[in-house]
């Protein structure tokens, strides 16, 4: 455990300032926003200035698929704002961040910790080990055995916190720095967080990676991924971005910057509305257990609370009783909508073992503590008291 106090953002202005007023962009008819530049291409004037772009000797744009296009441009800008990183990029999805960053770093091995969201555990375990890159899989508590697993230069540690869906926290500070004694380098998806409640790159990792599809989104109607990084170790990363064809259209990149000047205020709120129905929903007595690092006696609550600036909107309720009986919970909610993914303006319920970990043996769900009848909630931007009216509704039918 750590005692270190939160080290001070690099920029004197808040973050919420920063994220409406990051522009560089001057509109010749005064407008504050940037035209979208829905483009593939640009013309140059003649071969010669082509190539200048295309050798590097002067700046410019010249093919959107290699990232170089001002609407994918100015919201990188912007990500990297957010977690006050020298540079970002901007993806497709996050899987496609997610691939792109595990390429470009894991190549001499990766060693991750912890529960991972589905679809890394497939892309780790169905085509990365089979390239032949090793692959080792650490639980939380296992986390000792870091150092060990460690056993050659220019690994990457990789982690999610809080994790899917059991909200486990991990120390960033403590694996950034047994990752960088043995040589390593650092990455962790800080989606569930969201950068308004946890900077990564702040508390020593060296790579943060995001599903923006989520909580930078926020209204379910786009799906994108970012990366924030120094510019040295987002270049490799953005070479694989332009070979795998990873980007995202223009019109994505313009609706995602539009959404990130709301993320503050929304994230705000997501934490208060999760926090309202995580203390409602811990004294209702069809409930065993509530997961939710925002509670005083959740395990792993006085670390998140010294790493993190906001305990987040997702929270898992365990309940009691079997997999049938949380379905029946899950099917008789009207305000929470059954759904996977979080982060959108709208709250969220699914069952983990029937949606993010149905693919995982029972026998394996259990060792990381996945049980049959857990819930696992987003908590949307509704009215607290009628999110919480729902579930009581939903939990009077057992
Ligand atoms: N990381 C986490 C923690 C997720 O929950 C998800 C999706 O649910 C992803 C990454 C993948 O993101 P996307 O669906 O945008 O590819």
């Amino acid at each position: 455990m750590q005692s270190e106090p939160k080290p001070e953002p690099k920029s004197e202005k808040g973050k919420a300032t920063r994220i409406i007023h990051n522009r560089r962009h001057k509109d010749s008819l005064g407008s504050p926003y940037s035209p979208v530049y829905n483009t593939t291409t640009y013309r140059f004037a003649n071969t010669a200035s082509l190539q200048d772009v295309i050798e590097g000797r002067t700046p410019g744009n010249l093919y959107t698929r290699w990232g170089s296009n001002p609407t994918i441009r100015e919201l990188e800008q912007g990500l990297a704002g957010l977690e006050d990183s020298e540079s970002a990029l901007a993806f497709a999805s996050g899987m496609a961040a997610i691939s792109a960053t595990l390429f470009a770093h894991g190549r001499n091995g990766i060693v991750c910790v912890g529960d991972l969201y589905g679809g890394t555990q497939e892309l780790l375990t169905k085509h990365l080990e089979p390239l032949g890159i090793p692959v080792t899989f650490l639980l939380q508590n296992e986390s000792d055995q870091l150092t060990n697993a460690l056993n050659k230069p220019g690994m990457l540690v990789y982690c999610e916190t809080p994790a899917n869906p059991t909200l486990g926290i991990l120390d960033i500070r403590e694996l950034a720095q047994r990752a960088h004694t043995k040589g390593a380098f650092f990455a962790v998806d800080n989606t569930f967080a969201s950068p308004i409640n946890q900077c990564p790159l702040a508390l020593g990792a060296d790579i943060s990676v995001h599903s923006a599809t989520k909580y930078l989104g926020g209204h379910s109607d786009l799906t994108a991924g970012a990366v924030m990084a120094s510019a040295e170790r987002i270049q490799p990363i953005a070479q694989w971005r332009k070979n795998l064809g990873q980007i995202l259209a223009p019109e994505t990149a313009a609706l995602l910057s539009r959404s990130l000047r709301t993320l503050p205020v929304r994230v705000r709120q997501h934490n208060d509305n999760a926090m309202a129905v995580a203390q409602a929903m811990a004294s209702h007595p069809a409930i065993k257990r509530v997961l939710y690092p925002g509670l005083p006696d959740f395990p792993g609550h006085s670390l998140a609370a010294q790493q993190m600036d906001g305990f987040g909107g997702v929270l898992t309720l365990e309940i009691k009783g079997d997999r049938e009986q949380a379905e029946k919970v899950a099917d008789s909610l009207q305000i929470f909508l059954l759904a996977t993914s979080l982060g959108g303006v709208e709250s969220l319920v699914s069952q983990p073992c029937a949606t993010s970990h149905h693919g995982i043996s029972r026998k394996e769900r259990e060792r990381r503590g996945i049980t049959d009848s857990m819930l696992r909630l987003s908590v949307g931007l509704e009215d607290a008291k009628d999110l919480i009216a729902d579930l009581k509704q939903a939990l009077a039918q057992l």
